[in-house]
């Protein structure tokens, strides 16, 4: 049934629950507010732990998006990487040629792997992509900076773009940084707006990767990363669509877009609130917002007082 409480500034609020294909961060489904307004829809997800103050950006973004709107975009498609979670070499070499993406994450660093698994991951998708793909790999902070060191330098003969956040802190990416030849890109290091500029500050990433819901929407966003003056990669929170809408317009209004972004992340979740969701064609995403449909919302919409006291109590 439509509906929902009403939201502070008129639009009224719908929380949705979508079961995810695959945990993420220790969760099993994807919650959170949808507001519409003059604007649009509008995406309130932030993740479990966070409190008022920080889920404050968060509602920020979503109300951007419901009624102020977004800086006009200067592209009108956006590149997307695909990814490839820590399987084995012929699942990975699988999904890069079924996935048609010149750029591919490639996670590496899981626990309980060795790193004679990464090292044939990686080369799988090298084979898989060919020479003129893009590699990146992904180590979510797993690394002290001597492996982090011995493993991107290995890694670096399949060809790498960046490696993204191999060590966990600021001065330990700094300090791989100035011993490796691969860029560095910061992800978990960045995630509130002041982040970008520790991160540039402390020369600890060639490379910015920044969310839309936490540096408190579009506009905030590119004064964050037109502040900060380094390269930025567009990631997901993993939204819906129209969280991911966001993302895309975030990506398309940036003056220079050198890398494909993280937005292609729709499938990590088993459905959507839109009838024509925000999914890559060979590689990219259309700059486009989808409107909830109602009958898809109504498939993972609940009643809980809780994320609207959430959203309410989400600090200025
Ligand atoms: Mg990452």
């Amino acid at each position: 049934m439509p509906g929902g409480a009403p939201g502070r500034d008129g639009g009224a609020l719908r929380v949705f629950r979508i079961p995810m294909r695959t945990r993420f961060r220790g969760q099993s489904t994807r919650e959170g507010v949808l507001i519409q307004g003059p604007a649009g829809w509008g995406e309130f997800s932030p993740f479990p732990e966070y409190g008022p103050a920080e889920c404050a950006r968060w509602r920020a973004c979503a109300q951007e998006a419901a009624f102020t709107g977004w800086p006009a975009p200067l592209r009108d498609r956006v590149p997307v990487n695909a990814i490839v979670p820590a399987v084995g070499p012929e699942q990975a070499h699988a999904m890069v040629r079924r996935a048609g993406c010149g750029t591919v994450k490639v996670k590496v660093a899981e626990r309980g792997q060795s790193f004679a698994e990464d090292l044939a991951r990686v080369e799988a998708v090298r084979d898989a992509l060919g020479p003129a793909g893009r590699i990146r790999v992904d180590a979510n902070g797993a690394w002290d900076v001597g492996t982090a060191v011995t493993r991107i330098t290995a890694l670096g003969r399949f060809g790498l773009e960046y490696a993204e956040q191999p060590c966990a802190t600021l001065e330990e990416l700094a300090a791989v940084r100035r011993r490796v030849e691969v860029p560095i890109a910061a992800d978990e290091s960045i995630r509130r707006a002041e982040d970008p500029l520790k991160v540039r500050a402390a020369e600890a990433a060639d490379i910015a990767v920044v969310k839309v819901q936490p540096l408190g929407g579009v506009a905030a966003a590119l004064r964050v990363v037109e502040a900060c003056g380094l390269p930025a990669v567009v990631s997901s929170a993993v939204e819906t669509s129209v969280g991911l809408a966001a993302g895309v317009a975030l990506a398309a209004a940036l003056p220079e877009l050198p890398y494909a972004c993280g937005l292609g992340t729709l499938s990590l979740l088993e459905g959507d609130v839109v009838t024509d969701p925000l999914v890559p064609v060979a590689g990219t995403l259309a700059v486009r917002r989808p409107a909830v449909d109602e009958a898809a919302l109504a498939r993972y919409e609940m009643q809980s007082p809780a994320w609207v006291r959430r959203f309410e109590e989400a600090l200025r």
